[in-house]
């Protein structure tokens, strides 16, 4: 199938500041077809609930930009395999206020970061993920919305930072809940996946085939990085200013396995987005 690059799905990581329909006018400013918002304060456990109005906001501002595609990004805070009681139960009852926010704004997507086994083992770690997302099994099935694992750069104790890991999860939860993979291509590289060039992002897709089935590969986060291949460091930098560099972004728009699936830009100068967001449209051509 081909697509015109204006149809592409592509955005960044836009502004709720002054009502959630901000995100989407800012996502039309830019250039955006889908955006990437937190729909509540990443920085806290507690958030206000939705008004009606928010919502009704919401309807009006995705009617009125024509972006209908929405992918949420949860809290920073939660941790669906901390080791803590107390962070977990805190994680899993921020998991499910996200979720129920997706459910009312009609996103698509909810991605979050797998978790942190802190001072206990990965294998703990990922047994409370799996534990933590099954909760979520009758909730999830109210909605539309798909769960997204983050790949991470593996910084600290993060799990999440290979294909083996992931895959494990969404062997034990795709037939409980919707899930899938959001693939951040600084978080790759830092961890590792050399996708600089065309061959290294075929090697990456058939390492991702293999251990988590290309299926569930539903969005990207494009970062360039500030840090090295496999220095395990999250930090992201404008497209073309990294290690990753132009010419793997280029590759990743032509790639028929990459080409249509939604990317969302988290660069580090929103005052340049809107050129990042028109030059992966021409490097799509
Ligand atoms: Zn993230
Ligand atoms: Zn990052």
């Amino acid at each position: 199938m081909t697509q015109l690059s204006d149809d592409l799905l592509i955005g960044a990581h836009t502004s709720i500041a002054g009502g959630h329909f901000n995100a989407l006018l800012q996502g039309q400013e830019i250039g955006a077809t889908t955006v990437q918002i937190f729909t509540a304060n990443q920085r806290q456990w507690h958030s206000a609930p939705l008004t009606e109005e928010a919502i009704q906001q919401w309807e009006e501002a995705k009617e009125q930009t024509g972006i209908q595609l929405v992918m949420s990004h949860a809290s920073y805070l939660v941790n669906l395999g901390s080791p803590s009681p107390e962070t977990l139960v805190k994680s899993c009852k921020a998991m499910e206020l996200e979720l129920a926010r997706c459910h009312a704004l009609d996103i698509q997507f909810l991605n979050f970061h797998p978790g942190a086994a802190l001072d206990d083992s990965v294998e703990a770690c990922l047994e409370r993920i799996v534990a933590s997302l099954k909760n979520l099994e009758k909730q999830a099935k109210g909605g539309s919305t798909k769960l997204l694992l983050e790949t991470t750069a593996g910084q600290g104790s993060c799990v999440g930072h290979n294909f083996k890991e992931l895959g494990y999860l969404v062997m034990e939860l795709e037939s409980i809940v919707p899930i899938g993979v959001c693939l951040d291509t600084c978080h790759v590289f830092a961890a590792g996946y050399d996708l600089r060039a065309e061959e290294g992002w075929d090697e990456l897709l058939k390492e991702f085939s293999k251990e988590i089935g290309l299926e569930h590969l539903l969005a990207l986060h494009v970062n360039d990085s500030m840090k090295p291949l496999g220095s395990r460091v999250d930090r992201h930098a404008s497209l073309g200013k990294g290690e990753i560099g132009s010419e793997s972004f280029m590759a990743m728009m032509r790639h028929p396995q990459l080409r249509l699936l939604p990317k969302y830009l988290e660069t580090p100068d929103p005052s340049i987005w809107k050129e990042e967001i028109q030059l992966l449209r021409r490097w799509a051509n």
